[in-house]
């Protein structure tokens, strides 16, 4: 296994931001890492596992060794009358394994299709998309304890799921690698069609019989019309997260904006639009040097070209300052940021 010097992470995160690894390998079994883990790197103590790098904000050169997971391999293991389980390498891609499901017939994932980075990463940010979350497909996985180089199995209550988030973000950050992730998919579908603009886009495209399919392709159509592709623009996706409030404090903010936007949670708090809040303040659309936010998609914060990491940070720190004032909510980041 080659290990590079002074490498360049830029074609390796999807904002774009040149930052260098003082260390950078690639590694594609549970062993090759290892084997990486046991050549006493001078930096071993500071190391990033990463994925599509579709998620992560370098805001300086990393000291350490960034280990890249290019484990592949995408099986069915068993299945009963109801389900199907099926595993994927840590290292594929997520969209095209979300495909292979679907050209099997395998219901569950099509809500979350084109969520750009790679299988490991799914569990540990909880990905979402339409109404769907990775939790609700989600068997177990395996992955390897970086120090004792030991093999876990981590079931669904293992990884303590929230909105966005797993155990890994916590109690277990930069402790395990993710090797392989298991989920159980329905050999009959269940659709979840009523979030977004997925009905209007299925009776756009004139779909007569429902099918995962189809939903896929909605679901694909929405996103392309919607989101910055981060090959022409640099970003990551939602930069913050949707903060979910006490409802009395919900009520209260109704009565002074009346147009906020929020969401029942089932229990009892109110998930708020954080875009909403976000516009109100007058951001979206600005852009200062080449960090900025984006003219469509408020919640999505862009790299125009040569922004460094640390400037895209600072307009969020700005952006989290001015919507705490105006709306006494705090924004949390669900970007990594490194
Ligand atoms: C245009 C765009 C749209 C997006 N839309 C959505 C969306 O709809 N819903 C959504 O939930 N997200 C969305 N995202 C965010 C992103 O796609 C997901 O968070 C994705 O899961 C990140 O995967 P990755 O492989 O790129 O992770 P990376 O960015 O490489 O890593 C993210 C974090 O996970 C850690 N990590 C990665 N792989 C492993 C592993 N194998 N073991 C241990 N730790 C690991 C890294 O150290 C890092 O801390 C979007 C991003 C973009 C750019």
């Amino acid at each position: 296994m080659q290990i590079q010097e002074n490498f360049s992470l830029r074609p390796y995160n999807t904002f774009g931001i040149n930052a260098s690894a003082r260390y950078f390998s690639v590694f594609n079994s549970a062993d090759q890492l290892t084997e990486l883990l046991d050549s006493r790197l001078p930096t071993l103590n500071s190391r990033l596992i990463l994925g599509g790098g579709s998620n992560i904000l370098f805001t300086h050169n990393f000291d350490g060794v960034v280990l890249k997971n290019e484990i592949k391999g995408m099986e069915e293991l068993h299945e009963d009358e109801e389900y199907v389980y099926v595993r994927a390498g840590a290292g594929e891609n997520w969209h095209a394994f979300v495909q292979y499901c679907i050209s099997r017939n395998w219901a569950g994932l099509e809500n979350l299709s084109l969520i750009p980075g790679n299988v490991g990463a799914s569990p540990m940010q909880n990905i979402g998309a339409y109404g769907v979350e990775v939790e609700d497909l989600f068997w177990d996985l395996e992955a390897l304890h970086l120090r004792e180089k030991k093999l876990y199995t981590f079931t669904k209550t293992d990884c303590q799921f929230g909105y966005r988030d797993s155990v890994f973000k916590h109690k277990f950050k930069n402790e395990f690698a993710i090797i392989n992730v298991s989920f159980r998919l329905r050999k009959k579908p269940v659709f979840h069609i009523s979030y977004g603009a997925i009905q209007q886009e299925l009776e756009r495209m004139g779909v007569k019989d429902l099918n995962i399919r189809a939903i896929a392709e909605a679901v694909i159509h929405i996103r392309r019309s919607k989101l910055p592709d981060p090959v022409e623009i640099g970003n990551a996706g939602s930069f913050f997260k949707n903060p979910s409030i006490p409802k009395v404090l919900y009520e209260a903010l109704k009565i002074k904006y009346p147009d906020i936007i929020g969401y029942a949670n089932a229990n009892g708090t109110v998930k708020l639009a954080a875009g909403w809040m976000i516009e109100q303040c007058g951001w979206k659309g600005y852009r200062s040097g080449d960090a900025g936010c984006h003219a469509k998609q408020a919640l999505v914060l862009v790299n125009y070209g040569n922004a460094s990491g640390q400037e895209i940070y600072d307009l969020s720190e700005k952006i989290v300052k001015s919507v705490k004032e105006k709306f006494g909510v705090e924004l949390e980041r669900e970007v990594n940021i490194i």
